[in-house]
């Protein structure tokens, strides 16, 4: 409560609170995101940081004297009156009565693009993310990160409810974690350092300290290609877990994962999702499948000639899409037991059968979204398998004390939230589910 005028106003009510000062004079701060003039009076649709709120403007009951400043994206506050009425459906809604209107800035220019229609109509993606800033103050653009806020949050929450402590790691590192040809190098006061790809060896070492950690952080990956699913940046979530029976532990947590993440997303922002159109999945458990089943499921009953006998490409992971929802009515399936070949030397090979590896990718909606799997943890193994993939494990000396000060069973998963977030979504570029992306061709803005 503030004093105006001698007269005590409840500032800045938020809208989903307006039910509870129905009658009373209440102030909002946001932007004119919308005028409506009519015969008489006008309608001014006020956008808040979440919600768009209409208020009625007319003489007889303002002392606001119209005047051609309040325009569209300028700041105001408003004073006025909460008045609700039923609508057709039988609805409460409430609107604003505008006593009075306080412009407190104006934009220097009109806006480049029209954002105060449902959607961003007939704009090429490349504007939209040139003019992100304010292409972002669309309800609909700006919802999207909104739901992005809440699938990270879910993952946080249902994380720490599990014992996992928050870690960060470094993003400026020695060694590349996976190696390969997509790491970023950086001249470091005359030394080559890397950005980080992944968090993979710092939140191993925090397994032997907190056993189950997590990190939601940037990731670098130089991806020399331009595809619709790969970022040179990107927001990671990855968690570990030591003492584990086996690999299904991380894909039975992940699954747990989801499920809060889409509940949590349903209960607080069901708003932001219809206005998405977005389908929130059902899940209850997620079908799983072998590597080398899938690919003979592929070859037989889709016909498909694969070109890779170790991994998918992109055809692949949608067709085995397609069939998870029509078999098994699942937006996900997991595919185990990826061929050790493809798999990073941390990986633990499947002791039945040391060709493959006691790992997993989740695929949503025919998209991978996650790896993860079990990893090594006995010192001699690792070093024996760092050596067979040519690398020198005296550069390793710290990620391997993990090892060679014990270690427990563990394993963990990296999870995308980009590519989570375009799919939930329905979108066929990350580029969208991404507020500003970084790619081959695009470092602004
Ligand atoms: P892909 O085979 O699709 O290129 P990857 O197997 O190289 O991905 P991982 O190293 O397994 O990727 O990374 C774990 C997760 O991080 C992926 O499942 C995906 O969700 C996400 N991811 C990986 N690379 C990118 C990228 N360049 N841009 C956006 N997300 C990515
Ligand atoms: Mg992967």
């Amino acid at each position: 409560m503030e004093q105006i005028n001698g007269k005590l106003i409840n500032e800045n009510v938020a809208f989903e609170d307006f039910k509870n000062y129905d009658g009373q004079e209440v102030t909002i701060s946001g932007y004119v995101h919308r005028i409506r003039e009519m015969t008489g009076f006008a309608f001014v649709i006020i956008r808040t940081k979440r919600d768009l709120i209409q208020c009625v403007y007319a003489p007889e009951f303002s002392s606001y004297r119209w005047d051609d400043r309040l325009r569209e994206e300028a700041c105001v506050k408003v004073l006025g009156k909460v008045v609700s009425s039923l609508d057709a459906k039988g609805n409460q809604r409430f609107e604003l009565q505008i006593h009075d209107v306080t412009i407190l800035s104006l934009p220097a220019e009109d806006l480049p693009i029209v954002i105060n229609k449902k959607q961003l109509d007939n704009i090429q993606l490349s504007t939209i993310l040139d003019l992100r800033p304010i292409a972002l103050r669309n309800p609909k653009e700006r919802a999207i990160f909104k739901i992005q806020e809440g699938i990270a949050r879910g993952f946080r929450e249902f994380l720490l409810s599990q014992d996992f402590t928050e870690i960060r790691s470094p993003k400026i590192n020695f060694a590349g974690a996976e190696g390969g040809t997509n790491v970023f190098k950086l001249d470091y006061f005359g030394k080559q350092v890397y950005l980080a790809q992944s968090p993979q060896l710092y939140k191993q070492a925090l397994v032997g300290v907190y056993e189950r950690v997590f990190e939601i952080a940037p990731v670098f990956r130089a991806e020399h290609h331009d595809t619709s699913r790969h970022l040179n940046e990107y927001i990671s979530m990855d968690f570990e877990m030591g003492f584990i029976n086996d690999f299904r532990d991380i894909m039975n947590m992940e699954t747990g994962l989801l499920k809060y993440i889409f509940n949590l997303l349903k209960k607080e922002y069901s708003a932001e999702l219809e206005l998405l159109h977005a389908v929130v999945p059902e899940i209850d458990t997620i079908p799983c499948m072998k590597f080398m089943d899938a690919k003979e499921l592929l070859m037989k009953k889709f016909k498909y000639n694969p070109t890779d006998m170790k991994d998918f490409d992109p055809q692949e992971e949608e067709m085995l899409g397609k069939y998870a929802k029509k078999e098994f009515n699942s937006d996900f399936i997991f595919i185990t037991h990826y061929p050790s070949k493809k798999r990073p030397f941390y990986t633990m090979d499947d002791p039945e059968d040391p060709e493959y590896t006691l790992s997993f990718d989740l695929l949503f909606r025919g998209l991978e979204i996650t790896s993860g799997g079990q990893r090594v943890h006995d010192y001699k193994a690792q070093v024996d398998k760092m050596i067979k993939c040519g690398m020198d494990p005296e550069q390793f000396e710290t990620y391997l004390m993990l090892h060679k000060y014990g270690a427990p069973p563990h394993g963990g998963l990296g999870l995308g939230l980009e590519r989570l977030t375009m799919h939930l979504l329905g979108f066929k570029n990350v580029r969208e589910a991404t507020m500003f992306p970084r790619d081959i061709n695009r470092v602004t803005p």
